[in-house]
């Protein structure tokens, strides 16, 4: 049997893995457009400093997942350069391997993330603290409290997101840390957006959820529910999220797997199998080197963006090739800024090395910027940045749409805004503290959820009548997927093609589930040592 994966992201190359491993007899070949593995998950190594585009977290319910995780990259079991120079004390695993010795080893991190508005540092999620209370000053207070006690009263339909955030946060606090933080990262005003994007991100969380935390946190330290957003520590590969993509590539090549990089599929050939009409596909097309090549299949699994799988069909039914066709994306961009010191200061608690702020990342929530979040990179692995005492690697994000004014800036010029939007806000105090930079590009970022997207049922049903052709992964599925997602969906399609089920509804019901995926019993607190 002759599959065909395409994409060498985390959902391609999960299904390549599993395929070689779980099946028999079974050739496969994975078909990726660019030169590097991991799809957005990859990590970008600049001069021994090293990028996560957009930074990712290693959280899963799902016990597949945390095993697979670690039979990849087993969990730590000393500690890792800062601890040791910090001389702080985590959870390690028993003979675990030592990230000072190898590289193969997943990490645990302190998950510190907060929102930086008006020059101030707020919890994110936003957390009812005094110091929350006094950075906002008495009269945002009692403007806060009055709109949430409004919305508590006063529910409204929640056909978009900006009512869904209402109704759980109030009026005012939406205004201050949601809208203009939405309509930056999609391009769209929250009233515009389908509220199940919120459903997806923000599930569970609400004042009322967060005053839950509270209140659990004083009272009950031992197995409490953690929300979506408030998990506190998360699994990070020792070199960034590319470094699990290019271990699984590896083994796929071990275990007898082709991998053609640089080959963008740009064809879906389909062929009516009997008289009932019914289609299979047959094979794709791809190209590489400029040259075009046909390639025939028994079973297609597909993680490349919806959209471009529809386009790329023959006689596809009109209503579903608009319908694919109006799926919008939104794009991102960012850059790697070196530093040698922050404006910015630790006023936390915690330590680090050279006192830097502690954040992983940090939500901007100015309204006189354009940058949307920045991440730290230090705080992610210490193994990220090539001269860690000395130096701070910044990852400035901007949400754009692939081909606009912003998207068509050269590095040059993207630096010039960015740096300045660093200075504006004060992360730095001037472009003199700036040692070097660098800038990444990501088309199709985030699957957005407007324009076609409400009949998106139409391209899914369409789809489920081709039994031996598979979508899964983040913009395979065009669904706000998460790594374990992705990963998830092609360990349920390699079972159905193993176990040769036409039904593909457990495929697509993955990240469906009404519990978001990252609530989970958080028993690691307790495990310090
Ligand atoms: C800013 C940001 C932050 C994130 N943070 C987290 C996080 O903290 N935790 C988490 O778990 N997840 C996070 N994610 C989600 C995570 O990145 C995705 O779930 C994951 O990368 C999706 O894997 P995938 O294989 O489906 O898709 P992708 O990563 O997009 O990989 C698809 C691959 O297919 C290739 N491809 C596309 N079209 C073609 C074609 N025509 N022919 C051949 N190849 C093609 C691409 O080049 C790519 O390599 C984040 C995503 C973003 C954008």
């Amino acid at each position: 049997m002759k599959i065909v994966v395409i994409g060498a992201g985390p959902a391609g190359l999960t299904a390549a893995y599993e395929l070689l491993t779980k099946g028999t007899d079974i050739e496969v070949i994975v078909l990726e457009e660019s030169n590097c593995f991991g799809g957005i998950s990859k990590t970008v190594n600049y001069k021994g400093n090293r990028m996560d585009m957009g930074g990712h977290r290693f959280f899963s319910k799902d016990e597949r997942v945390n095993e697979w995780w670690q039979n990849m990259l087993p969990m730590q079991g000393a500690r890792s350069k800062d601890d040791l120079l910090l001389e702080r004390s985590i959870s390690l695993a028993e003979n675990g391997p030592d990230p000072e010795k190898t590289d193969i080893v997943m990490l645990l991190r302190r998950r510190v993330s907060r929102i930086f508005f008006d020059s101030k540092f707020y919890d994110y999620p936003i957390s009812l603290k005094p110091a929350t209370f006094a950075n906002m000053g008495l009269l945002n207070t009692l403007k806060v409290g009055f709109s949430y006690i409004g919305s508590v009263f006063h529910k409204l339909p929640e056909d978009n997101l900006e009512n869904f955030y209402i109704n759980r946060f109030g009026r005012k606090l939406y205004s201050m840390f949601f809208e203009y933080y939405t309509e930056n990262l999609w391009g769209r005003h929250p009233s515009e957006i389908d509220a199940s994007w919120g459903a997806q991100r923000v599930k569970g969380l609400s004042i009322i959820a967060i005053l839950k935390d509270v209140f659990g946190k004083i009272f009950s330290k031992k197995n409490r529910k953690v929300e979506t957003s408030l998990i506190e520590e998360f699994k990070y590969p020792k070199l960034g999220p590319g470094e699990l993509w290019e271990i699984t590539a590896d083994k796929i090549k071990e275990l007898g797997g082709t991998i053609l990089m640089n080959s963008e599929v740009v064809g879906i050939h389909k062929d009516v199998q009997n008289e009932q009409g019914k289609e299979i596909v047959t094979g794709v097309r791809y190209i590489q080197d400029g040259k075009e090549f046909d390639i025939k299949a028994d079973y297609v699994i597909s993680s490349m963006p919806l959209k471009d799988l529809i386009v790329g069909m023959n006689d596809v039914p009109s209503d579903v090739k608009r319908v694919a066709e109006g799926l919008p994306y939104r794009d991102y961009m960012t850059l790697g800024v070196l530093v040698s010191k922050l404006k910015i200061q630790n006023k936390t608690q915690m330590t680090t090395v050279g006192n830097i702020v502690p954040d992983c990342w940090v939500y901007v929530q100015d309204r006189s910027v354009k940058m949307g979040r920045f991440q730290i990179y230090n705080n992610w692995s210490p193994y990220m940045v090539a001269d860690l005492e000395n130096t701070i690697w910044i990852g400035l994000e901007y949400f754009c749409q692939e081909g606009d004014d912003f998207w068509n800036k050269n590095e040059e010029e993207f630096a010039k805004v960015g740096i300045e939007e660093m200075v504006k806000i004060g992360i730095i105090e001037s472009k003199d503290d700036v040692l070097d930079y660098h800038m990444e590009k990501v088309k199709k970022a985030y699957p957005a959820y407007f324009d076609t997207y409400n009949e998106i049922d139409k391209v899914v049903d369409y789809i489920n009548t081709i039994d031996n052709l598979f979508c899964v992964g983040r913009n395979g599925q065009h669904r706000y997927n998460n790594l374990d997602h992705s990963m998830v969906t092609s360990f349920e399609a390699v079972k159905d093609i193993l176990e040769g089920v036409t039904d593909k509804s457990n495929v697509w019901n993955v990240n469906t589930e009404k519990e978001y995926h990252e609530e989970k019993e958080s028993k690691n607190e307790e495990k310090q040592k």
